[in-house]
């Protein structure tokens, strides 16, 4: 199998079913019997592998780990219960007191909210540098980095960094490089090929497809010799290179709940056979409504990374092929004129989510950054005149009749 739907469609299904079922059956179980008492001390050991209690895994969502890890061509993955999930799993296994992460200014709000609030009183460090600048990046890095973690497009600046500059640094720093794909997914961007040691997804977002389920994935690409992890060092002694999958299933992930439950997990294999179609057809939408929006006279400013006035456009180019994804931002001339094109729209959904088959607008400002100060949400690029669009999949003409009529009430 080479292409990438034929995989997601026929590939990696772990055990042959007792039907002939096509689908892969969703196991609802919380435990799983043995045989015998000595098969039960075996998986408890980690020397059988069986499933044992579907906090720690499960069937259907093995299915689905396996499918993932087909398609990214990683070493392993975790499916967790939310992306968010993934993203404290992966920080709460690699750092630890007194230990710093190296990261943007331009993040998802909840995981700016995570390392300042919910992590540094821990006492975890942030350090904030300008990814684009990948020289920043190597004077930030010293002996207690844990590691270091980006957005492949930053959600809502669109920024795009040159993915394999960084990694050149990390490898030569001994660092792993942390890389949220939620945006782009292996389809569009194998980060394996870019130097990426760990990739977290929010399968939430493209992977889910119709905005059906919360989930979440930690894909460990292989390319990171953990015995350079201070918190992984021992246990790569003995795992090697499953040390940062080992530790989690049987640590932190473990320990925190933080499983995706089986009816997710089938809902999200399901949406990985269709999601090559969906993020051709959302960043080709995307595209066509960028530069409408770019030739509209009510518009103050257009943001995507498709569209050459982007100065982030030759880079997203060269990592992404021709998908920029599903997600451009506009500016209008205030937050009152935002309201009102909000307001008008019929068919596009005044909503909180992003890459769903479902066109979906909201004021970042307002909305997920409303619990920061002005001057910082100023500074993460968050602006009161900021519209954010997520284009899904409809026809484009209709998503354009929306926005124009919309547009027409300024
Ligand atoms: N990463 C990015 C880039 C996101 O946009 C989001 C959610 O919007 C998340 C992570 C968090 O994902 P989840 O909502 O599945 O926890």
């Amino acid at each position: 199998m080479k292409g990438f739907s034929t995989k997601a469609i026929h590939g990696a299904r772990t055990k042959k079913d007792a039907h002939g079922s096509l689908r892969a059956p969703i196991y609802e179980s919380v435990s799983f019997a043995a045989e015998t008492a000595r098969d039960l001390q075996l998986s408890f050991e980690g020397k059988r592998p069986a499933h044992a209690y579907s906090r720690i895994s499960n069937p259907t969502v093995e299915d689905f780990e396996q499918k993932v890890r087909l398609l990214s061509d990683g070493l392993a993955v975790l499916a967790t219960a939310s992306g968010m999930a993934a993203i404290s799993n992966l920080l709460l296994t690699l750092a630890q007191t007194g230990s710093n992460i190296v990261t943007s200014k331009h993040l998802f709000g909840n995981t700016v909210s995570l390392f300042e609030r919910s992590l540094q009183p821990w006492g975890l460090e942030v350090r904030y540098v300008d990814m684009t600048r990948p020289s920043e990046l190597a004077q930030a890095i010293d002996a207690q980095t844990a590691l270091v973690f980006l957005e492949i497009i930053t959600n809502p600046q669109l920024e795009v960094a040159d993915i394999s500059a960084l990694s050149q640094i990390t490898a030569e720093k001994g660092v792993p490089l942390v890389l949220d794909g939620t945006m782009t997914t292996p389809y569009a961007f194998k980060s394996k090929d870019f130097g990426v040691n760990v990739e977290i997804i929010s399968s939430t977002k493209y992977i889910s497809g119709g905005g059906t389920g919360i989930g979440g994935l930690i894909i460990d690409n292989g390319n990171f010799d953990w015995k350079k992890s201070p918190k992984l060092a021992e246990a790569a002694k003995k795992m090697g290179p499953m040390a940062l999958m080992a530790t989690l299933r049987t640590g932190v992930f473990r320990d925190t709940g933080a499983c995706l439950s089986p009816q997710n997990a089938y809902m999200q294999a399901l949406g990985l056979e269709t999601l090559a179609l969906r993020i051709e057809a959302s960043s080709a939408n995307s595209l066509g409504i960028a530069r409408f929006l770019e030739d509209h006279p009510k518009v103050e400013a257009v943001n995507y990374p498709g569209l050459k006035s982007s100065p982030f456009h030759l880079i997203a180019q060269a990592q992404f092929r021709h998908l920029f994804g599903g997600v451009l931002t506009f500016d209008l001339t205030s937050q009152e004129d935002c309201y009102k094109v909000i307001d008008a729209l019929k068919l596009i959904k005044r909503a909180t989510n992003i890459n769903d088959n479902k066109t979906m607008i909201i004021h970042p400002y307002s909305t997920i950054f409303t619990e920061y100060e002005r001057e910082k949400k100023l500074a993460m690029g968050v602006r009161p005149t900021l519209l954010r669009l997520s284009v899904g999949i409809e026809d484009n003409v209709d998503i354009k009749d929306d926005l124009e009529q919309a547009l027409e009430a300024l």
